[in-house]
């Protein structure tokens, strides 16, 4: 007994592949591996807040995997590894709130794609992991249930909105979880995380069952402990879906196969508007030494210039404004929401009330949504930051036309102390910087654990072409074998 204890105590943090290989030798069940994540979340999870709920099936679950391990019958892909997922995702007969009070009841009624996809492969959901409320935010300060905590350090936040689920990969509370990305979501918090964050081409996966903020350029996307584990989640999750007429025919593409290609003879643009200006001293550092780690891959840099960068986070603020405005509409406190006595309240004032119940940050969303699409004002915001999302795609066409892919910092600054930018919503929204262009172009976009920086995590960001998501995986994999990092020290 003691003998396996410790192997847990070494092996909690083993990647997908591995856990798939130690029950693939008989070395490990998915029941010892989910009684034993149920204990660290026990443990660390008074500390970090990663988790709003818990699947309390999850031992039977993984007792009837191995029942079928046993008796050789077929078993899934992931042979019972547990995944966690971002609140804003569906998952049957769960709770779904979108860290908001509005949701607070909401079971949902059906899987989202991707959980579908993953129940297939034998996956077992652990639990929902905490965000800003619907997504919008960058801390999870804007959670209704309280911030999640950076694992590296808790006086940090862990980035967001997808947090809790960072927080939970990085704090070996699951091997892997799915987040959703409209401005930097997965990526961001990935980042602050020390973990890997894939923000995929628009339309390679399924946004059914993910819970809209801005439809048109989120994606769903994997937060795991190493490249190769992103690869593998893609296999599952990517691909055409009849539920949702915007998702791609991606030829079952095999993202694992090749990881290992190098980057040889590839051209990098180093983005210039994200490297220079505002960026943390640390951080332009790991961006150097990634860019030498590179070259001494074979790849070689040069400086490209999207001087539309600059307009992006005001035209991402306005797009996502617009479209949460109308999404977020249906919160009515009629068709969803929770209960209260409505005697006495005409319509509007209904409404009003419900809408209360609203954090601060939603709130300001879709007061900016009702105003900029608005009758005299339409032109002058949201065509506008139509017209800048069009010449940014423009421009980082061109540039993939020159270069295999571009190079830049995941965050342009450290992981912060809670607090620190809270009560400044223009601070908080241009953190954003690097992440928003990968959206409003539709391209894919990773981020890299790369660097512990006075105990901060520092991640590098890659973006490539329209379905070249495999290109992306291949240096991201040949980049994150070039550093040996700390282990996490919660
Ligand atoms: N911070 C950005 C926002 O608040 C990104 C959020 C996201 O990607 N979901 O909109």
């Amino acid at each position: 007994m003691s003998g396996h204890q410790s192997w847990f105590d070494l092996n909690l943090g083993i990647s997908a592949l591995k856990y798939i290989g130690e029950i693939k030798n008989g070395n490990l069940t998915a029941e010892e591996f989910i009684s034993k994540t149920i204990e660290r979340i026990q443990k660390v999870d008074s500390k970090l807040h990663a988790y709003l709920s818990i699947n309390e099936q999850a031992v039977e679950q993984a007792k009837s995997i191995d029942k079928k391990i046993k008796a050789k019958e077929n078993v899934g892909a992931c042979m019972g590894m547990p995944i966690s997922i971002k609140d804003n995702i569906c998952v049957k007969g769960t709770k779904t709130t979108c860290a908001s009070k509005m949701l607070e009841d909401f079971i949902a009624p059906y899987d989202a794609t991707v959980v579908s996809k993953l129940k297939a492969e034998d996956t077992i959901i652990i639990g929902k992991t905490n965000l800003d409320e619907f997504a919008m935010g960058f801390t999870t300060e804007f959670s209704a249930y309280g911030p999640s905590k950076n694992p590296w350090n808790t006086e940090y936040v862990p980035g967001g909105s997808s947090g809790g689920s960072a927080a939970a990969v990085s704090a070996l509370e699951c091997i892997a979880s799915l987040g959703s990305d409209t401005g930097g979501s997965v990526r961001n918090p990935a980042s602050f995380c020390s973990v890997v964050g894939l923000k995929p081409t628009y339309g390679l996966i399924s946004r059914y069952g993910l819970i809209s903020y801005s439809n048109s350029i989120e994606q769903i996307g994997p937060i795991t402990r190493t490249v190769e584990d992103t690869a593998f989640l893609l296999n599952i999750i990517a691909g055409m879906d009849p539920h949702d007429n915007t998702t791609i025919d991606n030829q079952n593409e095999n993202y694992l196969n090749d990881i290992d290609s190098g980057v040889e003879g590839k051209k990098i643009g180093i983005i210039k508007e994200m490297t220079h200006e505002g960026v943390d001293k640390q951080v332009s550092a790991a961006t150097n030494k990634a860019i030498s780690n590179f070259e001494g891959l074979g790849a070689t840099f040069e400086e490209i210039s999207l001087d539309m960068v600059a307009y992006s986070v005001a035209a991402y603020y306005i797009i996502t404004a617009t479209e949460a405005g109308s999404n977020l509409a249906r919160y009515d406190n009629l068709r969803y929401g929770y209960d209260f006595d409505s005697e006495g309240y005409e319509f509007n004032s209904y409404l009003s009330k419900a809408r209360k119940n609203f954090g601060p940050e939603v709130t300001r969303r879709m007061i900016l949504g009702g105003f900029v699409p608005s009758a005299g004002h339409a032109g002058k915001y949201f065509l506008k930051a139509m017209k800048v999302k069009s010449k940014l795609t423009a421009q980082v066409n061109e540039a993939l036309k020159k270069v295999d892919m571009l190079i830049a910092p995941t965050v342009p600054i450290l992981p912060f102390r809670f607090g620190e930018k809270i009560d400044d919503p223009v601070a908080l929204f241009l953190v954003d910087i690097n992440t928003v262009t990968a959206n409003l172009t539709e391209k894919p976009a990773i981020s890299i654990q790369f660097e512990i920086s006075g105990g901060l995590p520092i991640g590098i960001q890659l973006l490539g072409k329209s379905m070249q998501d495999k290109m992306l995986l291949q240096a991201a994999y040949a980049l994150q074998n070039t550093v040996k990092l700390p282990e996490v020290p919660i």
